[in-house]
């Protein structure tokens, strides 16, 4: 089920120029894993509460699967939601969790039962039952939520950062594990992040905010490889920033991913090739992340594979020849 937001905005200290959310529009499209991404304070949750109806909207209005909620309180508005401070019922197994909002809606017992039977398989926590969420692993305790929250078959899953507390590993698998779970169910989804890696990696559609606003919204490959401002191109894969000035005076910046510089040892003849010094070189697991110390004495962050430093053979203090593969520019703050 489709939902749209159009211009929300959500101001709680009632001044102008302040909001929360500053009147935002966009499209989650049906069965797809749509982002709210951005930075912290933002506005992702005030909006993702908004569609929850978990708060009330200043103007604006939401649509699900055509209808307008904007006034549906939420109890009608069938979605699920799992939030990372809406934590099971710990007095409750991890049955009894998953068949609570069914029970309140009298559905049969027959009914509850296998639902739970077919969530629990879904979740893969076969056999789990009858346990307690003191019992769980905070990441199985997570996908009991989940299973939790499509009980009911909401139209809409909504999920504010669902990860959030867990440690970077258990993160990961549970990506991993978020996107089979979103093929085998398809529910149209709303995730909520901070973090652009999970959001590029299990996201099909990825709305951007800055500042309560919408920075830019779209595939998430278009949003990386055509970033439509400097806030953008920032936000997304990191980048090294030079600022300069046209013969106008408006400003430039120039934006270079660490990923898209390609490093080789000076030849003889290089004089094309720009040669800066290493000056840090860390490596992380299968990556290489390099400081290249320009002739202008700026610094540029370098990003490699640990096979290509191992073919390189450069270490700390070499001289090494720069190439930029792609850059972005900006004028003011409009792509050139
Ligand atoms: P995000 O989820 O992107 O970190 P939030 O939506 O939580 O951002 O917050 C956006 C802005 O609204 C922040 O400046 C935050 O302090 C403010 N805010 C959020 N909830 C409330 C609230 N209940 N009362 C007052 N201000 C709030
Ligand atoms: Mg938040």
């Amino acid at each position: 089920m489709t939902v749209e937001a159009t211009n929300l905005v959500k101001n709680f200290n009632g001044g102008p120029g302040n909001a929360a959310v500053g009147g935002v529009s966009f499209t989650a499209p049906e069965g797809k894993v749509t982002a709210l991404l951005g930075p912290s304070g933002s506005g992702k949750s005030t909006l993702l509460r908004m569609v929850a109806g978990l708060e009330e909207p200043d103007a604006g209005n939401i649509r699900i699967a055509g209808q307008d909620v904007t006034n549906v309180p939420v109890k009608r508005r069938e979605v699920g939601f799992v939030f990372q401070s809406y934590a099971l019922f710990r007095h409750m197994t991890v049955h009894d969790n998953i068949a609570f909002g069914m029970e309140i809606r009298k559905v049969p017992k027959s009914k509850i039962e296998a639902r739970v039977a077919e969530l629990l398989s879904l979740i893969q926590l076969e056999g789990y039952a009858n346990r307690f969420p003191g019992q769980l692993s905070g990441g199985q305790r997570q996908r009991v939520a989940l299973a939790r929250a499509l009980a009911t078959e909401p139209k809409v899953l909504l999920l504010d950062e669902p990860f959030g507390a867990l440690d970077a590993q258990v993160r990961v698998e549970l990506r991993e594990w978020l996107v089979e779970f979103h093929e085998k169910t398809r529910v149209t989804t709303l995730l909520v992040t901070h973090d652009q890696e999970e959001a590029l990696e299990l996201s099909q559609h990825v709305v951007l905010l800055n500042n309560g606003l919408v920075a830019q919204a779209g595939a998430p490959h278009e949003l990386y490889d055509h970033p439509a401002s400097p806030f953008v191109a920032s936000f997304l894969g990191g980048a090294n920033v030079t600022h300069s000035r046209a013969q106008d005076g408006r400003g430039v910046s120039t934006f270079v991913r660490p990923h898209d510089v390609r490093l080789a040892k000076p030849l003889a003849d290089s004089s094309d090739l720009e040669l800066g010094t290493v000056d840090r070189l860390a490596r992380i697991g299968g990556n290489v992340k390099l400081t290249v110390t320009l002739p202008s004495g700026e610094p540029m962050s370098v990003q490699i594979t640990k096979l290509e430093l191992d073919k390189l053979q450069i270490s700390l203090g070499d001289r090494v020849a720069v190439d930029v593969t792609s850059s972005k520019v900006f004028v003011d703050d409009y792509a050139i």
